[in-house]
């Protein structure tokens, strides 16, 4: 069975406790979706220098933020990991050197706060991927491009970021939303839609609002995994949309 790729706006941890508009659908998707036999996830939270991987038997729930209630703090997702996984993406990303990680990560809150609407039993092995903070946007795209096979091996690759993320600016409070964060976002969105990666590898050179939106890459470069690993005649679909807390883009779309 073919698995779908997917790229969550993952936004407010308070997310994954709180009523909000985004994550029902994110359960649907989960109950829609062939059950994949291991999922491996590349989120924003893991940035490193070099490319390291998960590769324990029982990977640690990680509360990576502050100034949150105790409730979040208490949340647990005990999916088991998967060293068998983390070898085979180590040979896949070869001769790219790959740490396989044992003892610093886990499972930080790009992924657990997703995974918990997706696969609430938390019964499938995970497997994170970091982020090398030393590629550029388009050497992470072609690593990305690298993980291909492991659709066909029934594992579900899943980014976790946001497409337009600028906390700086971030407002709780308000219900407005800044216009260059509905323009990137829309940019974004269209050159989705059109299949144009070029365009979204390069924003900064395709949309004056590239600075504003995304002032850190981080959180974009989740979603450069997933377009590289779109193939020729897989279905678009967009999950969930939206602008949150004035510049935060809840924007989650599959390839399947
Ligand atoms: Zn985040």
């Amino acid at each position: 069975m073919k698995q779908p790729v997917i790229f969550f706006g993952h936004g407010n941890p308070m997310h994954a406790i709180q009523d909000n508009p985004f994550t029902p659908f994110w359960q649907t998707l989960g109950q829609k979706n062939p059950r994949p036999k291991a999922i491996l996830v590349i989120s924003a939270h893991w940035l490193t220098r070099g490319t390291w991987l998960t590769a324990m038997q029982q990977p640690p729930t990680i509360h990576d933020f502050g100034g949150f209630p105790q409730e979040l703090f208490d949340q647990e997702y005990p999916a088991p990991g998967s060293p068998e996984l983390a070898q085979t993406v180590k040979d896949l990303l070869a001769p790219i050197n790959v740490t396989l990680e044992e003892n610093e990560w886990g499972l930080d809150h790009g992924a657990w706060t997703v995974l918990k609407y997706l696969y609430p039993q938390a019964d499938i092995p995970v497997v994170q991927l970091s982020l090398d903070a030393t590629l550029s946007s388009q050497e992470h795209y072609e690593l990305a491009k690298k993980l291909k096979a492991l659709r066909d091996q029934n594992v579900l690759i899943m980014g976790s970021g946001n497409v337009v993320h600028n906390l700086s600016v971030m407002d709780f409070k308000s219900r407005s939303v800044y216009p260059w964060a509905e323009r990137f976002n829309a940019f974004f969105k269209e050159h989705l839609m059109s299949g144009d990666h070029a365009s979204l590898i390069d924003p900064f050179s395709n949309s004056p609002d590239a600075h504003l939106a995304i002032p850190t890459l981080e959180h974009y470069w989740p979603a450069l995994y997933i377009l590289a690993l779109k193939e020729e005649g897989d279905r678009t679909e967009i999950i969930t949309d939206g602008i949150d807390l004035a510049s935060i883009s809840m924007l989650t779309f599959q390839f399947s």
